[in-house]
């Protein structure tokens, strides 16, 4: 797969670059190692002071990294200035806490003083990590900023379609002050991740993206004997109690679904309505999406961005054209969009089979699918009717039976009315088929780390 990016506004290829050679990346592997075992021994308090100055430069030129995004997949301006920022916080946090994140554990062992027992936290070396183009930043950073603070360095292999976004990861820790080979970007094929993997330096691989990478990604490392965490696809469950506050639930499901133009892995994209409310909820839905305006991404009054690719959106249509063969209603919602552009016109899926394969399919775009659901049981039953286990809502004005309906609810995380949030200090991660492991907080920052056991004996020798 050749990187190159392409303005999915205009259309226009803007930049190609080469796909490494073997000499690259062993090279980007050698570096990296290189810098591992000096970053290793570099204090706490350095690695902190690293990642603060990563964080103020993105913010003090957050307007230029953030038209980065924009042109290369599309992004709306104003949701790539506050995706800067985000990762800026995740850069922040971790300068802030990393280093209790990785204090010493002191264990009440049996027959040993109240320190002799310690769990201490080393790194384990170069990481890999595999990134997809619908957060280029936010992704490198909220697997970076760990990692480095707990003394690992990084190869990263972005998505094809964003290489620039890749380039200016690298440059953004540089232009902060970081050793040599901190963070080493590689325009991989797909089967040079063999050779990253199997590499002895190379100790284990975060990845970011579909159920086919996943599972690629994580033989490839199981085969190696490496770790490897993997973040994937998702279908979150919003779902509408009999009494939740409608209008609000109506407007938060318009934004859930449609910010980032629906390629969001934590998309509210199956909506599923109680009966009582359903009617009004639809309308007030339809009302709100059939506002959204599609256009320039770089102009601020647009709300509803073009896809990351025109490929993005004919396999879109073919989904949808997919689901209305297997019989479900499919309505189009709102003006039509642009020609010029890869957008994709807001469209509603209904009457979806349970069970069916368009009730278990991942739409990456501005596509909803609604349910209606006959009470808190059913709609339970629906929640959980899918492959997949990252985020979802409930909305419903009584927070006790919605805590008890989330508890149900069988995914990585759940949001009580409002669709589930992207932030620096709440942990990211699924289950079912949308991976396993975590990113963020100490979950994050210990996924990659030696535990390891270090224990003070005074007993002697004699049995
Ligand atoms: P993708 O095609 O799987 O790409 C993700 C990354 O994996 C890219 O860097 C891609 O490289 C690479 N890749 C794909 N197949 C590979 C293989 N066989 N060997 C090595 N590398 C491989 O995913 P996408 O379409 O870009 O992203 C959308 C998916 O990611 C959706 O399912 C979405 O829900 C999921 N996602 C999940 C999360 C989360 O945190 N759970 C967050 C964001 C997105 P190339 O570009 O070179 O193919």
């Amino acid at each position: 797969m050749a990187y190159r990016t392409t303005n999915p506004y205009t259309g226009e290829v803007v930049k190609e670059f080469e796909t490494a050679t073997t000499e690259q990346i062993e090279a980007a592997i050698a570096g990296a190692h290189e810098a591992f075992l000096s970053w290793r021994e570099t204090p706490l308090t350095e690695r902190a002071a690293l990642l603060q100055r990563a964080a103020d430069e993105l913010r003090a030129n957050s307007h230029e990294y953030a038209s980065i995004l924009t042109l290369e997949m599309g992004k709306l301006i104003g949701e790539a200035e506050a995706e800067v920022e985000l990762s800026a916080k995740i850069l922040e946090y971790y300068a802030k806490f990393g280093a209790s994140h990785l204090a010493p554990r002191y264990l009440p062992a049996e027959g040993f003083g109240d320190t002799d027992v310690a769990l201490v936290n080393d790194p384990l070396g170069v990481l890999y990590a595999v990134e997809p183009w619908n957060f280029p930043f936010y992704q490198v950073v909220r697997i970076s900023a760990p990692q480095l603070m707990a003394g690992n360095t990084i190869v990263l292999k972005h998505a094809s379609n964003v290489p620039q976004s890749a380039l200016a990861m690298a440059e953004m820790y540089k232009r902060a002050g970081a050793p040599e080979g901190l963070l080493n970007n590689v325009f991989a094929s797909h089967d040079a991740s063999e050779t990253i993997l199997a590499d002895p330096r190379v100790r284990g691989v975060a990845l970011t993206g579909s159920e086919g990478a996943g599972a690629a990604i994580s033989s490839t490392a199981a085969k190696n004997l490496k770790k490897s965490t993997l973040e994937l696809g998702g279908a979150d469950a919003f779902v509408v109690l009999d009494d939740a506050d409608v209008a609000k639930a109506a407007k938060w499901a318009a934004f859930g679904r449609h910010w980032n133009a629906g390629q969001v892995c934590v998309s509210s994209k199956r909506l599923i309505v109680d009966d009582s409310v359903y009617d009004e909820f639809l309308e007030a839905y339809r009302g709100h999406v059939a506002a959204f305006k599609a256009g320039d991404p770089f102009d601020a009054s647009t709300t509803l961005a073009p896809l990351s690719s025109q490929q993005a959106a004919d396999d879109l249509a073919a989904q949808v054209e997919k689901a209305r063969a297997d019989g479900a209603t499919v309505e189009e919602i709102g003006a039509p969009v642009p020609e010029q552009g890869a957008f994709f016109r807001p469209t509603l899926i209904s009457d979806i089979a349970a069970g069916s394969e368009t009730a278990h399919t991942e739409f990456f775009g501005p596509v909803t699918q609604i349910y209606r659901a006959h009470g808190v049981e059913d709609a339970i039953i629906i929640a959980n009717d899918t492959p997949y286990g990252l985020g979802g809502s409930v909305f419903s004005k009584d927070i006790a039976r919605a805590q008890a309906v989330a508890r149900r609810i069988d995914t990585g995380m759940v949001f009580i009315n409002q669709p589930t949030g992207v932030k620096a200090d709440v942990p990211f991660g699924g289950v079912k088929n949308s991976g396993f492991g975590h990113e963020l907080i100490d979950l994050g920052i210990l996924e990659f780390v030696n535990q390891k056991v270090v224990v003070v004996s005074d007993i002697d020798g004699s049995f």
